[in-house]
C-alpha cells in the first residue's frame, strides 16, 4: 500500500506541472479557439443568414420599418458552433477569443445590430443598399442627435 503510494508520488513528480497556472496567471487559448461572437456592424446588410443556420436559435431577426431591420443576438444560449461565422457573406461574424464571459447585467448577453435597408420602390420589400454612399443618399449625409446642424 505505502510502496503503491510512493510510485504514484514519483510518478507524478517526474510528470512534472500538467495543469494550467490559470486564473493566477493569464490564459492565451489556442488560436483556433471558439469564443464570444462578435458582429460587425458595418459589414452587416441583414441578410438573415445566420439566423437561418443558428442550431440554438440564438439570433432573432425583425424588421422596426422599412428601412430598419433589427438583430438581436442572445448569445447566453450560444453553443459556440461557428455556424454563423461559417455562412455570414459578409464575414461580419467572428468567433472571438474571449471566453471569460460572466456577468450580472443581463444587457451584456445581448448583441442588437440595427441595420439600415433600402426597400424596394415596386414591392416594398427591404434589400440591403449596395454601397454606403446610396445609404447616405437616403439618410442624408450628416447624422447624429442634432438634426444635421454643427
Ligand atoms: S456560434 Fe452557433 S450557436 Fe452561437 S450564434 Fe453562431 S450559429 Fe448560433
Ligand atoms: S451577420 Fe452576416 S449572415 Fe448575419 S445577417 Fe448580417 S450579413 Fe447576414
Amino acid at each position: 500500500m505505502l510502496l503503491s503510494k510512493l510510485r504514484e508520488a514519483l510518478i507524478c513528480l517526474k510528470a512534472g506541472r500538467v495543469t494550467l497556472p490559470y486564473p493566477s496567471a493569464p490564459h492565451d487559448p489556442s488560436p483556433r479557439f471558439r469564443g464570444k461572437i462578435t458582429v460587425d456592424p458595418d459589414r452587416c446588410f441583414g441578410c438573415g443568414g445566420c439566423a437561418n443556420v443558428c442550431p440554438a436559435g440564438v439570433i432573432l431577426i425583425h424588421d422596426t420599418d422599412q428601412h430598419t431591420r433589427v438583430l438581436e443576438f442572445q448569445w447566453r444560449r450560444c453553443t459556440y458552433c461557428g455556424r454563423c461565422e461559417e455562412v455570414c457573406p459578409e464575414q461580419a461574424i467572428h468567433m472571438s477569443q474571449q471566453f471569460e464571459t460572466a456577468t450580472d447585467r443581463p444587457e451584456d448577453l445581448v448583441i442588437r445590430l440595427e441595420v439600415f435597408m433600402g426597400p424596394c420602390q415596386r414591392c416594398g420589400r427591404c434589400f440591403p443598399p449596395p454601397t454606403p454612399l446610396d445609404r447616405m443618399m437616403v439618410s442624408g449625409f450628416r447624422s447624429g442627435g442634432n438634426g444635421g446642424r454643427q
